[in-house]
């Protein structure tokens, strides 16, 4: 895969050199190039922002610098168009789903506004050249695409092969299948007053399981029973209704569904 990320902060990608991504990119798993916007600037000031039209607070990011700096980028293979992520606060949230998705492209750009955000219609001629995605990390609001971009780089980097050395550990992480990760414990077997639970040193691997999935129930139910209200319980086995059953939820229509009062919210 190739990445490129354009910013008027090309240093504040540095961590991108460091730990597996930056790995993976020593190793040629993954090809990250960072470029600075004010480089396709034209003026002696290197201006990449002017005032709002019809006025506001705060200033908009310049059409030509991006226009240029994205053609620049771009590498559309076999007739495919690059997906351009435009990080911004109004855009679809990135998940885990999306991670999955966009680590089997071939090329990503990432474009980090800065300011007010960047003219609207950059987004819009782009797509004469990109699958335009903006993208969010979340409900509030960075000063920059930077912070963003590093954590959905980092997100969708590990997904790629090789990237992460046990494959293994990808699969039964938090929102892998759409719910929250079990709890995890290490030696020492007793530690000040808390032991780990009796169940993972039996060395019983199905009560270990059994015990593992009943915890990501419990964990989901109790922070994010969000996602369980999404989670697909038409193929769920017996265990895992009785397991759910027992923290209040009851699978109608292939949907789990909170018994009024009963499950934890
Ligand atoms: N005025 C914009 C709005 O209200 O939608 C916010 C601009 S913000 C101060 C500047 C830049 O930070 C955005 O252009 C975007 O690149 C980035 N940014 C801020 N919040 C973000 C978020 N939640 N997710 C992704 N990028 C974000």
């Amino acid at each position: 895969m190739r990445i490129d990320v354009v910013s008027i902060f090309p240093e504040y990608l540095a961590p991108l050199e460091l730990s597996l991504i930056g790995k993976a990119r020593q190793d040629g798993l993954l090809e990250l190039n960072v470029h600075d916007l004010r480089t396709f600037t034209t003026d002696k000031h290197r201006t990449v922002d002017d005032t709002p039209y019809g006025g506001g607070a705060g200033m908009v990011m310049k059409p030509e610098p991006w226009a240029q700096a994205l053609e620049s980028v771009a590498k559309p293979s076999e007739g495919a168009k690059p997906v351009l992520i435009v990080p911004s606060p109004a855009g679809e949230r990135f998940n885990q789903a999306l991670a999955y998705e966009l680590a089997e492209e071939e090329q990503l750009v990432f474009a980090c506004g800065r300011y007010e955000g960047i003219d609207e219609r950059v987004i819009e001629w782009a797509q004469e050249h990109f699958t335009v995605r903006p993208m969010s990390l979340g409900d509030y609001v960075l000063n920059g695409g930077e912070v963003a971009v590093l954590a959905m780089v980092e997100a969708i980097g590990r997904l790629l092969p090789g990237v992460v050395g046990n494959p293994e550990s990808l699969v039964e992480e938090s929102h892998s299948d759409g719910l929250l990760e079990y709890p995890v414990y290490t030696k020492p077997s007793a530690w000040r007053d808390y032991d780990v639970p009796a169940v993972l040193l039996s060395g019983n691997h199905g009560k270990i399981a059994q015990w593992r999935r009943h915890e990501q129930f419990r964990r989901t139910s109790e922070r994010r029973p969000d996602l369980l209200a999404e989670f697909d319980a038409g193929s769920l086995s017996r265990a895992d209704r009785n397991a759910l059953a027992d923290l209040g939820y009851d699978v109608v229509d292939g949907r789990l569904q909170a018994r009024h009062g009963d499950a934890a919210s």
